[in-house]
């Protein structure tokens, strides 16, 4: 076996080990086929299992009811902020967005983009984002409430989801889609790229409720419609093929090896606890967040001042941990632990901060 590290990177994300070596042990020759992969027709019955096998886990998981449809749509999250206004701003009502950080900054701009009635109804940006705004009004009449459930970058989470307050809510969950159950009945959408949580980069996976698709306008065009992707259950035109099957099976591992998103989000909650164990506990160890809006998927501190942060992420690296320096836009570090993470990797990280720490 290859020597394998101690992966944190933000996006794109470790995988789960035994699906990377289910790709690779079943690669050559894909069930029989004596063809790979990505060397059979979307078309196929054998990919269409794939697919179809995919919405199925993620039904079971979330606990969809049959007025939910699940999707997936090339280009990502990103694609996905402007999708949204588009497809379901109703006419002559305002659209309400929750800003807690860079992606839902970006979500913001692209519906100002379209000229629709943005409303910004809380920010957490007088603090640099570094928590989550539990103080809102939600316009009644608007045609819906967009928020970021986990902020990659800063470092935050809404461990309680808004409250819509009758109108439906919208949430990019990118960074910690399948990380927890929840109550899917309050969205009218959920979105995710995949490359944090579920799989490889350059595809979505969309969760849109029925109601929602009579919103969108005739004379969008094609590519951009909700509706198109339903109506071809993702078959569209020639989809991300092997992205979606690397989501299958890391929908498999999540349902048969980790048993669900329950016991999914206690190993997490227990993971993030042990890192902010040794941050709380610490002399050079800063978080960078207010405690009760921190993240369990990506966690954000500093060490001292810059040239003994410097020094603590070369070292890092000595000792195969991976990925822990902090996003361009923000510095710092930043310990991300998706679901595939691994305990071991975790407690590899906690050894060598504490030793870090200790031999100063
Ligand atoms: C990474 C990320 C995105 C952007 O995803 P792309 O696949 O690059 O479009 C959007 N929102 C959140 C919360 C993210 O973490």
């Amino acid at each position: 076996m290859e020597k394998r590290v101690h992966n944190f990177n933000p996006g794109p994300a470790t995988l789960p080990l035994p699906v990377l070596k289910e790709i690779k042990e079943n690669f050559l020759n894909f069930r029989g086929s004596g063809m790979s992969i990505v060397e059979i027709s979307h078309r196929s019955t054998l990919f269409e299992e794939v697919i179809n096998d995919a919405v199925d886990r993620t039904r079971r998981l979330l606990g969809l009811d049959d007025n939910y449809h699940v999707v997936f749509i090339q280009g990502s999250a990103s694609l996905q902020f402007c999708m949204i206004p588009m497809n379901l701003a109703l006419p002559g009502s305002p659209v309400n967005y929750i800003n807690t950080g860079t992606w839902s900054t970006k979500a913001i701009k692209e519906a100002q983009i379209q000229g629709k009635d943005v409303k910004v109804i809380a920010t957490s940006e007088d603090k640099n984002f570094s928590y989550i705004p539990y103080d809102y009004k939600v316009d009644n009449q608007a045609s819906y409430l967009h928020f970021t459930s986990n902020n990659t970058i800063k470092g935050t989470q809404w461990h309680q989801f808004p409250d819509g307050q009758g109108v439906p809510l919208i949430s990019d969950m990118s960074s910690d889609f399948m990380s927890r159950p929840f109550d899917v009945k309050p969205f009218g959408l959920i979105y995710a790229g995949a490359q944090k949580n579920i799989g490889p980069s350059g595809i979505a996976m969309v969760i849109i409720r029925d109601d929602m698709l009579k919103r969108t306008p005739d004379n969008l065009p094609t590519m951009l419609k909700y509706t198109t992707f339903i109506d071809n259950k993702s078959l569209v035109n020639t989809p991300p093929t092997f992205a979606i099957y690397v989501i299958d099976l890391v929908l498999k591992w999540l349902e048969e090896t980790t048993g669900g998103l329950k016991e999914m989000e206690r190993i997490n909650k227990e993971k993030a606890s042990l890192i902010y164990e040794v941050i709380d506990n610490s002399e050079i160890y800063q978080g960078t967040t207010e405690v009760k809006s921190r993240s369990m998927m990506n966690l954000t501190f500093r060490v001292g001042d810059e040239e003994l942060e410097g020094r603590f992420l070369v070292e890092a690296v000595e000792n195969g941990l991976i990925g822990l320096k902090g996003h361009r836009s923000v510095g710092g570090c930043r310990a991300s632990l998706y679901n595939a993470v691994t305990m071991e990797s975790v407690k590899s990280l906690v050894k060598f901060m504490r030793e870090f720490e200790e031999k100063l």
